[in-house]
Order: C-alpha cells, then structure tokens, then sequence
C-alpha cells in the first residue's frame, strides 16, 4: 500500500485584498487612505457600510440618530435581535468592525444637521446619502456642495431603486435640489415618484432585494470616483440617474434635466483661533462685517433655525435654538402643551441668516446646536466676495469627542 504524498500548498498566503489586487486599476493604497461619510444606517446604509468595510475602505464616518427597531432586521445585514434599542450608527459600527478590523469607523450617533459640518465633509472623497427624505437630502447636498465632495444618494422602494450622482468636486455641478418636482421640466427625470414617497414618512415596502443593489451601484459609483486619474480606470457615472424597476425590468440611465449649475462665487478663507464652543455668533457678524467691510454683512449657519417660541397660552418666549425637523421637542414645554403647532408665535433666522436684531446672538455656535467642524459663510448684498470661516481648534474637540482616524 502506497502512502499519497502530502500536498505541497503554496507557500504563499493568500492576502486579504488579493483579489481585489488583481484588478489593474486598483490602487490599495488609495483605498486604505480613503474616508466616506455614510448618512443613515437603514436597509441602503447597510448594504453601503458592508462593501465599504469588505473592500477595505480606510475610514468609515456614520450618522444615524434613530435605534434599531425589530423591522430593521429584514433588511439590514449588520443588524442582530441583540441590536435592538441600540442607536443604529453604534450597532453598524460594531458589526463592520468584525468584518474588518483593517476598517476605522467611527459612529455619529447623532442627527445629521448637529454632527456634520461642512469641514466634516471636506476630510472626506465622498458622502453617500442613504437617507429616507427630501430635507435630508437637501442638507447634506448643500453641505457636500460647499465642500466640494462628490454626493453619491440612492433611493430604493420594493423592488426599485435609484442612484443619483452629485459631482461637486467638479466645476458647476448638478445639485440635488435641480431634481426636484418643482425644478424638473418636461420630459426629466420621471424616477421622482421615489423622491416623493420617500418624502411622505419612511413607511414604504422596501425590500433587501433592492437596498442591496442601491448599495452595491452607491459604493461602486465611490469606488470609481476615488480611482478615477489617469488611462483604463472605470469610468464614474456622471449627470444620469441609474433607476432600476425590477418588477417591469427596466433599469435604465436617466439624464438631469438641465440646471442651473451654480458656480461657486469668489471666497475667501478666515480661520478663527478657537472651537465652536468659545466664540459667539454676534462676535462672528461683527468679524464678517468687518473684514467685507459693510455693515449689511450676514452670517449664513447654513441651516434655517427657530430662535424663540412665544406660548400661545401665556405669551411666555422660549428659547429655543433649533433647526425645523426639531420642533416636535417642543412638547411639555410650556402650559401643558401638546407640542408645537402654527399658534406658537416664532422668531426665525430665514435661510439660516444671521444678522444683528436677533435674539441669542451672545451664545455660541455650540449652543445654537450647529455642528463642530461646520464652515460659515459671511456675505453682503453689496460684496462679490464670500467669507468662509472655521474654527482651527474644532478638529481636535471633534476627534475628542468622537474619535478620529
Ligand atoms: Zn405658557
């Protein structure tokens, strides 16, 4: 009887990325250097966090202020029933540091308008959005536009989806805001139906059928953007929304209608020697007005915020300090109140205007709940010239509070 030979194995192990190496233009050392910014931890940010971390991304930021409920479960592969109750950024980031300890993520377990600022944004090559609303979208395409950081949104219902690219690293890019009802003209993108329904609440049949592809188009849509230099690299999908409808099999690339294509104006930079904690917004107005040298000057926090509510009941004004989605806080407040509704008298910086002859003005950006790492923008009607200020110490405070790569 003949003893087989022991099989001679290659001596080479095989690495983790081997086969991602193998693509020509793959550059691991890109990808280990990259940063992402993933919005919402749902059924797409799922999908989106998993290839991210399965393909080595090097840091991974994720905002989500929402708990994992039993629903969830259907269709988020990173969630366990353990998950439950726990906030969905968290329990994400726990899941994707199993998958790859390589990965660093860092969990912002917050809102998106009290955690990202555009410095936040800045840091990083891209932010997908895989939010399930309108306003979100809106803000986090605003915050990626004035960083100059690629948008990447996708949308999903039962068995469709949508991914709808944002080139702002380019000169002159759409903005998600030309997509929308109002903006569109005839003959557009007719995928709106999406946008709307996802408008109306977050109660629509989503599958993981079609959060898996959102995600998968979403991350390789990323993937292309941050190797795009140079001969044979894939190329990115640019001014087209990917809309698939797996019930009647059409998938198809669907144009942007023509937009405005808002070129950024003329700025200048002007880095304030502290954090967002120890400097007041009225300090800021002054400083904008001084250095453009006119006294019509505003500041721009970048988010229309409610400044103080009168109680309908007794006339007594409340502080508040909050943008729009947070007026539901607002319950209990005063004189039993159910919450807010239209007979609560407001005081309102429009736009996110900022202007001398407001309330709260001796308090600071911290204070009005804007986000460390935020960039502001100080403009007058009689300047060409904008005004970017930042506060060189809010990196450090954020990393401090949140932890940094
Ligand atoms: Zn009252």
């Amino acid at each position: 009887m003949t003893v087989p030979e022991p099989i001679e194995w290659d001596e080479e192990v095989e690495g983790r990325y081997e086969r991602l190496e193998l693509m020509p233009w793959w550059d691991s050392a890109r990808v280990r250097a990259s940063k992402f910014l993933v919005v919402g931890a749902g059924a797409i940010g799922n999908e989106v966090l998993k290839n991210l971390a399965l393909l080595g991304a090097g840091t991974i930021y994720i905002v989500d202020n929402d708990d994992v409920e039993r629903t969830n479960l259907a269709r988020s592969v990173l969630f366990r029933e353990s998950d439950e109750g726990e906030n969905k950024a968290v329990a994400a980031a726990q899941a994707l540091r199993a998958l790859n300890p390589d990965v660093q993520v860092i969990p912002l377990p917050k809102s998106l308008q009290e955690v990202v600022g555009v410095g936040l944004v800045r840091i990083c090559n891209a932010v997908i959005g895989c939010v399930d609303n309108v306003p979100a979208r809106l803000h986090l395409d605003k915050l990626a536009w004035l960083a100059g950081v690629d948008h990447l949104d996708g949308a999903i219902s039962a068995l469709g989806f949508q991914i709808q690219p944002f080139d702002h690293s380019l000169p002159q890019s759409h903005r998600y805001a030309d997509l929308l009802p109002e903006g569109v003209v005839a003959g557009g993108v007719s995928c709106r139906d999406i946008q709307i329904r996802a408008h109306q609440g977050g109660h629509i049949a989503t599958t993981p059928l079609s959060a898996s592809l959102c995600g998968a188009f979403l991350v390789q849509e990323a993937l292309k953007r941050l190797h795009q230099n140079g001969e044979g690299r894939p190329r990115p999908l640019r001014g087209h929304a990917l809309v698939g409808q797996g019930f009647s099999n059409d998938y198809v690339l669907e144009r942007f209608p023509p937009a405005s294509k808002e070129a950024q104006p003329p700025s200048r930079t002007l880095v304030l020697d502290s954090d967002w904690g120890s400097t007041s917004l009225g300090e800021m107005v002054d400083l904008v007005q001084d250095s453009l040298g006119s006294k019509y000057a505003i500041l721009d926090i970048g988010v229309e915020t409610k400044i103080e509510a009168t109680c309908p009941a007794c006339q007594t004004v409340h502080p508040i300090l909050s943008p729009d989605w947070f007026l539901g806080d607002l319950a209990g407040v005063c004189c039993d109140q159910e919450g807010f509704d239209p007979s609560w008298g407001l005081a309102v910086a429009e736009g996110g205007h900022i202007h001398k002859g407001l309330p709260a003005l001796d308090l600071s950006p911290k204070a009005w709940s804007l986000p460390p790492m935020h960039e502001y923008l100080g403009m007058a009607p009689d300047c060409d010239e904008v005004l970017i200020l930042s506060f060189k110490e809010d990196r450090t405070a954020f990393e401090k509070r949140f932890g940094g790569p």
